[in-house]
């Protein structure tokens, strides 16, 4: 029997077969617990508690206020057909600002569709990849698309460049590649890398920004397709893709979808294209995803666009990378600076005290989702800096991280 990874790291399965004049009769299987970590009883004063105990890399932080104003739409949006105006209208604005935050250059558009970054990853399969793919690979969400690209039966085998977890491979050329796959920001690991263009002319950058946008700068020039599903840094639910196409891209897409490939219509980029210009949707969208995320959008905007959202982000990184160094227990998994995540910190620490214990007393005190991604087996928390994550309780949760480790020593 095989459990599943989050049981895998405190339970062992032992399996007993009884046999009855040497014949098996049955078959026994026993749960045993590694290890019994008694979490020791510690209350963080209320007072240094943050506002909102909410970390996670994904889902994220969703504002109440977002929630309360979509609850504000209950009967003119909320249960209202995504084909008539007002959802039409939701949709457009959440382009448009999407858009305007990422300084979209001229010709490109905004499109959507269902099914997350994920989602996204086989429509580029299917409608963006013309023959062959080279692939960064250095963490669960790269090496998921890497792999996926290498089943898929139409391409040719792709060419992966993989590094140590913590680093990235360098984003070289590749002689006979039409795409470029790489996240702006691996979620997994709290490496980021800024997109740029290489390749031949006529290659795609393919940007996987689930977790970067709208948290980090970027230049969207360098881009054909920068992607994001918005439960991450768009402080919203999941379920919809959002990409800014370049129009190579879209080009490509078209071209793709009138040769003889058969695509199937839910990955058919052509079909996003043409729904979205039309502030619509293939299929049925998620439209309390769609006003969450537009909310978020808009309060970007509001404040000064990305150099606002992404500025908030940078303090936050500033503030607990500092912190991490300046502490003995503690520091920054990611050992090259500029690769540093500035979304997703990855704080290491060390024998002296248990990750593992620290997360789940933050959790008994309402901080939740610090831990860190488990196939890395690091002593490692995970932290989100997304925009919506106030920098003052990312100050509050160090001040916190203080008090626990204290605590435990
Ligand atoms: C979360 C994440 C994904 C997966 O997003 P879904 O919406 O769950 O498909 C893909 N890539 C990156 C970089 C992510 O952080």
């Amino acid at each position: 029997m095989t459990l599943p990874k989050y049981l895998a790291a405190t339970f062992q399965t032992l399996e007993i077969f009884f046999e009855i004049s040497g014949k098996r009769a049955a078959k026994h299987c026993f749960l045993v617990k590694l290890t019994d970590v008694t979490i020791p009883n510690i209350t963080i004063p209320i007072d240094m508690l943050p506002v909102d105990g909410r970390f996670g890399s994904g889902p994220t932080k969703v504002r109440p206020s977002a929630l309360k104003a979509l609850s504000g739409r209950a009967t003119d949006y909320m249960g209202t057909s995504h084909r008539r105006t007002p959802v039409r209208l939701q949709v457009a604005e959440l382009r448009n600002g999407i858009a305007e935050l990422l300084r979209a250059p001229d010709g490109y558009e905004v499109v959507l569709g269902n099914g997350g970054a994920t989602g996204f990853w086989d429509c580029a399969t299917f409608s963006l990849i013309a023959e062959r793919s080279h692939h960064l690979s250095f963490g669960e969400f790269s090496s998921k698309f890497a792999k996926g690209v290498a089943a898929a039966p139409h391409l040719c085998t792709p060419s992966v460049a993989t590094s140590d977890h913590g680093t990235h491979p360098p984003l070289n050329s590749v002689d006979g590649v039409d795409s470029y796959c790489y996240p702006h920001n691996e979620t997994s690991t709290g490496v980021m890398l800024n997109p740029i263009r290489v390749g031949d002319e006529g290659a795609l950058m393919l940007v996987d920004a689930t977790s970067a946008a709208g948290g980090l700068m970027f230049d969207g020039a360098a881009t054909d397709a920068y992607y994001f599903a918005p439960q991450k840094a768009f402080a919203a639910d999941g379920g919809l893709w959002i990409a800014l196409m370049s129009p190579a891209a879209i080009e490509r897409a078209e071209r793709i979808a009138a040769s003889h490939r058969w695509i199937p219509p839910t990955l058919n980029l052509k079909t996003a294209i043409d729904n979205s210009r039309k502030d619509q949707t293939y299929n049925t969208p998620a439209l309390a995803t769609i006003f969450l995320t537009s909310h978020t959008v808009n309060w970007f905007n509001a404040n000064g666009g990305l150099a606002f959202s992404a500025g908030r982000c940078v303090q936050s990184a500033e503030h607990i990378y500092t912190w991490a160094e300046s502490r003995d227990f503690a520091s920054p998994f990611v050992y090259n600076e500029s690769a540093r995540s500035k979304v997703v910190a990855t704080i290491d620490f060390d024998n002296s005290v248990s990750a593992d214990v620290i997360y789940e007393v933050l959790l008994a005190n309402g901080i939740v989702d610090t831990f860190g991604y488990r196939s890395l087996g690091r002593n490692q928390l995970r932290i989100g800096l997304f925009p919506a994550i106030d920098p003052s309780d990312i100050e509050a949760l160090t001040n916190c991280l203080d008090y626990v480790v204290s605590a435990l020593s």
